[in-house]
């Protein structure tokens, strides 16, 4: 078998147009609040502010000045939450030393939350509420969406239980009626869980984890993980030979990467419908 390779690319183009759409003709503005000095999180955070340029959303960044305390950081906050004109903050991680990063995250107006890390957001996720859910477990469930995949009554095996990915995605899952396995770092025999999976989720991080072996025939498998390895950017999934067992697989890069940014700013659309 030769698994169908579940393009985030395409999905992302598609994707771009469909959300110039729905943008134009709205005032929406995403706050960027970040340190300095984190040449990573700068290109980031310059890559973000491009995208929302391309679909016609403002943004802006506001940056944490070395030296200034968890109070100043929370004041800046503040003053965005308070700011009619800004519908979405994305609090950039690191934070300049020293900072209660929780404290300045939490600080952000539920309403304004885009990155969904804010604990009235993951409780109301949690609750089945309306809800900012972060981006990535949003970008896998658009790439199952837009490929058609079932969902509802299927065994899903989440490999990863981060607050960004794994257990918002295990949430999200649940809502669409699977049935949810969450695996993690002390889960005893992964390939036999993964084996049971119908659908597979990979957010760990280890290049190579999911092995051929460890797939069922005909699951789709769903690759989240980013790992350099010798200069070169790769999942967490063996890609050629899940392909020979899976129906379907996406792949590292060109997955679930091209989407994740896009949900960024789909929820800064999103929450200009949930603050209206
Ligand atoms: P994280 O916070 O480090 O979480 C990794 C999770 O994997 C943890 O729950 C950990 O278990 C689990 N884990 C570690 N080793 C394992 C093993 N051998 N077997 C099973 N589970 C294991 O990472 P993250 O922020 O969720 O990110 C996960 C991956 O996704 C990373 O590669 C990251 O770069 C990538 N990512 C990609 C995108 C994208 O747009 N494509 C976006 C975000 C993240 P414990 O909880 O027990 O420690």
């Amino acid at each position: 078998m030769s698994a169908r390779v579940l393009d985030g690319r395409e999905v992302a183009a598609a994707l771009k147009d469909e959300l110039r759409a729905e943008v134009a003709g709205r005032s929406l503005e995403l706050a960027i609040v970040r340190g300095g000095g984190d040449e990573a999180a700068e290109m980031y955070a310059r890559r973000l502010g491009a995208l929302c340029e391309e679909l016609g959303v403002g943004s802006r960044v506001v940056e944490v000045p070395d030296g200034a305390s968890s109070e100043d950081a929370i004041a800046l906050v503040s003053e965005l939450n308070a700011d009619a004109a800004v519908t979405g903050i994305l609090v950039q991680l690191p934070l300049p030393a020293g900072l209660d990063e929780t404290a300045v995250i939490a600080a952000v107006e539920p309403a304004k939350d885009v990155d969904g890390v804010n604990p009235e957001n993951a409780g109301r996720l949690y609750l089945g509420l309306p809800a900012l859910a972060p981006a990535t477990p949003l970008a896998v469930m658009e790439l199952l969406r837009r490929y058609d995949i079932a969902i509802e009554g299927r065994r899903a095996v989440v490999i990863g239980r981060s607050n960004i990915a794994g257990k918002p995605l295990a949430l999200l899952l649940l809502r669409e009626h699977a049935t949810v396995t969450v695996c993690h770092s002390r889960t005893a025999d992964l390939g036999a869980v993964v084996r049971e999976g119908e659908l597979v989720v990979a957010a760990v991080g280890r290049p190579g984890l999911v092995r051929g072996d460890m797939v069922a025939p005909g699951a789709v498998v769903i690759d989240v993980g980013t790992n350099v390895v010798d200069g070169k950017l790769v999942g967490d999934v063996a890609y050629d030979e899940v392909a020979e067992v899976a129906s379907a697989v996406s792949p590292v890069p060109g997955g679930v990467g091209p989407l994740t940014n896009l949900m960024l700013v789909r929820n800064v659309l999103r929450a200009s419908e949930l603050g209206a």
